[in-house]
């Protein structure tokens, strides 16, 4: 085809006609059939022999949003849950750039350096929200990564916190059916997933910095409430002072809460993940938090105590689910809001309206 630039008024550079665009997918690919699932016997053997790549799976399934995928799961979960219960589930939290990555690459090292298995979790409610995860989006815990003993697995990204924090249980059993004594949960410190992962675990550790002298203020009450060690991170070269500091402080914050149901006072330490200093007594106060709890009977209360509340909180979820994903429930619901919104309505004559529509048509 003639163009314009290829006239002799033109010196330049000749025009060649372009070639068509190939499509972008090969033509020629034979679509590769995704292997069958194995049964829920295989599974579940599979789990308990500790293969990896048959744990990973039942993960994926659990954390899957097809009806069928999640029967097979539930199926599966109860088949492990004899098996489980065997390990120390230790929450850890903090703000992005607290050192929580760093932090869980030396302390996984630490827990594994007499064997044992260690699987890290996490609950991240950003990656439902931008879609994309401050737990998931950088290279983390380089060394753990590469350890043939342990596990690490991001956040189960859809779905809301109570959701995403339930299939986070339902790994936890898995896990530890496949013989991970060790579980980290992992969490960032900015919202309601630490009451989340607050439920699911053991002992709760806060990851803070040292700041500028009023640390204290941006930390939610409720949080410090429900730690068990509060560890200052980054206690190292010029920053010591500053931590040492910031330990005084939380100390002397704790002291004005009263003793926790455990029993135990939570203990402030600061350590350098990335230096690797004070390793040793993080862990050496964990270990003693676990002997504590284990020989005043606090251990299996709190075990119990969240068992309880995940049959209530899948209830809840799985009624709010049934309710307002029926069409014709919503369909209701847009009416309802109308007539509220233009004042024709009460909020309680318009919501009795929809529930009796719903229990007496059993929906
Ligand atoms: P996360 O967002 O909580 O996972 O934090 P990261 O582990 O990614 O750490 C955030 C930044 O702090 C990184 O640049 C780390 O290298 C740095 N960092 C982590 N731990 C320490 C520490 O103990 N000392 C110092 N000086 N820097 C650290």
């Amino acid at each position: 085809m003639h163009h314009p630039e290829n006239d002799d008024c033109y010196t330049g550079l000749t025009v060649n006609s372009g070639v068509a665009q190939p499509p972008s997918v090969n033509p020629y690919l034979v679509r590769r059939r995704r292997k069958p699932l194995p049964s829920v016997a295989e599974m579940v053997e599979g789990i308990v022999k500790g293969d990896v790549t048959t744990l990973s799976r039942a993960v994926t399934l659990v954390e899957s949003l097809n009806p069928e995928h999640q029967a097979i799961a539930q199926e599966v979960i109860e088949k492990c849950l004899p098996y489980s219960g065997n390990s120390r589930r230790i929450g850890i939290t903090g703000v992005p750039g607290a050192g929580k990555s760093t932090s869980i690459d030396v302390f996984g090292l630490h827990v594994l350096r007499d064997g044992g298995k260690l699987a890290v979790l996490a609950i991240d409610p950003s990656s439902e929200r931008t879609k994309g995860s401050i737990l998931g989006d950088k290279t983390r815990m380089e060394k753990l990564s590469v350890h043939p003993g342990a596990f690490i697995r991001p956040s189960p990204s859809a779905g809301s916190l109570g959701g995403v924090a339930r299939k986070t249980r339902e790994t936890i059993v898995l896990c530890e059916a496949a013989g991970y004594n060790n579980i980290f949960v992992e969490t960032v410190g900015v919202g309601q997933s630490e009451t989340a992962v607050h439920s699911m675990v053991d002992f709760f550790l806060l990851i803070q910095l040292a700041g500028t002298g009023d640390e204290l203020q941006g930390i939610k009450r409720g949080i410090m409430e429900m730690a068990d060690g509060i560890v200052i991170n980054k206690a190292d070269g010029d920053n010591i002072e500053r931590a040492n500091l910031a330990m005084a402080q939380f100390k002397s914050a704790l002291r004005l809460f009263p003793t926790p149901a455990s029993g135990w006072s939570p203990e402030v330490l600061t350590y350098s993940g990335y230096y690797e200093i004070g390793i040793a007594e993080v862990w050496k106060m964990i270990d003693s938090y676990f002997d504590f709890v284990k020989a005043n009977g606090y251990f299996d209360v709190k075990r119990a105590e969240q068992s309880r509340f995940w049959m209530y909180e899948t209830i809840n979820e799985q009624l709010h689910r049934h309710f307002y994903n029926n069409p014709r429930i919503k369909q209701l619901l847009a009416e309802g809001e109308a007539l509220v919104l233009d004042h024709r309505r009460t909020s309680f004559a318009a919501a009795k309206t929809v529930l009796d529509s719903y229990f007496e048509n059993k929906l």
